[in-house]
């Protein structure tokens, strides 16, 4: 099985070395599942001074990447038959673990990363998608594009140890996970709850939906469908009817 491979385009390479540090990217490399291939924007910049920054049109804040050395790295990237490039930016789409999963089928990603304020709007044109992380505004896409390379890893064959893991937790199902415990069973005087010390599976399981229901409702109303119609109460007596039939 071929790699997949991250292709990323940034001013700041070195803030790379940090994903390679966690478990799930070492792991995955060392297993050639994947490859990080890192190209130096400035490496493409111009002139003698490796340009790769310039003043806005018609005044403003800031610096803003040029298009040519993001054009040229771009091209330097040896393109995969089933590859999209993202461009991080505040103005793209929320990231959603969808996209990661999405994504997850591909052979290749490659993500611009911009810094200052940003780069010329002429970039644009080089994406499939353009994501954001969130709603708020970072330096640089370094970050964001680290968190897709993680997000997307653990979600390849051969990754995680247990699969199963990827299926309970939460938005996969667009629910919260149910709390988790683990030992001792009690701990500055916070008790593991009985059921999930009582062996019974089938119990353990509806006590667990209800919480991820209860969890979400509470915290990411957002999350659930039709939130208004939802009614926890009804949902748990319409799963004990039919579980019963
Ligand atoms: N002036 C720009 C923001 C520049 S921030 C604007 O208002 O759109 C500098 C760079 O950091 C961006 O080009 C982008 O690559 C990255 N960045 C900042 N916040 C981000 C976010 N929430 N998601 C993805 N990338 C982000």
């Amino acid at each position: 099985m071929s790699s997949f491979n991250f292709d990323v385009i940034t001013l700041f390479p070195k803030a790379f070395e940090l994903i390679n540090n966690l478990g799930v990217i070492t792991k995955a490399r060392e297993k050639s599942l994947i490859d990080v291939n890192l190209h130096d924007l400035r490496e493409f910049g111009e002139g003698s001074y490796r340009q790769v920054d310039d003043k806005p049109y018609g005044g403003g804040a800031g610096m803003v990447l040029k298009p040519e050395p993001i054009y040229k790295a771009y091209e330097s990237i040896k393109k995969l038959p089933n590859s999209k490039t993202l461009l991080m930016t505040p103005q793209g789409k929320v990231l959603k673990q969808n996209d990661l999963l999405r994504w997850s089928t591909l052979d290749q990603i490659i993500f611009i990363c911009g810094q200052y304020e940003g780069f010329d709007e002429r970039v644009r044109r080089l994406a499939d998608e353009e994501i954001s992380l969130g709603d708020y505004v970072l330096s640089g896409g370094e970050i964001p594009a680290m968190s897709i390379i993680n997000g997307v890893t653990r979600l390849l064959p051969g990754t995680l140890g247990a699969r199963d893991s990827l299926i309970d937790e939460s938005h996969n199902s667009s629910l919260l996970e149910y709390p988790q415990y683990t030992r001792p069973q009690i701990y500055r005087e916070m008790k593991v709850p009985d059921i999930l010390l009582s062996g019974n599976h089938e119990e353990i399981k509806s006590w667990r939906e209800q919480k991820m229901l209860e969890r979400t409702m509470d915290r990411r109303k957002d999350l659930i469908p039709n939130t208004e119609s939802v009614d926890i109460n009804k949902i748990h007596s319409k799963k004990k009817k039919t579980r019963k039939s």
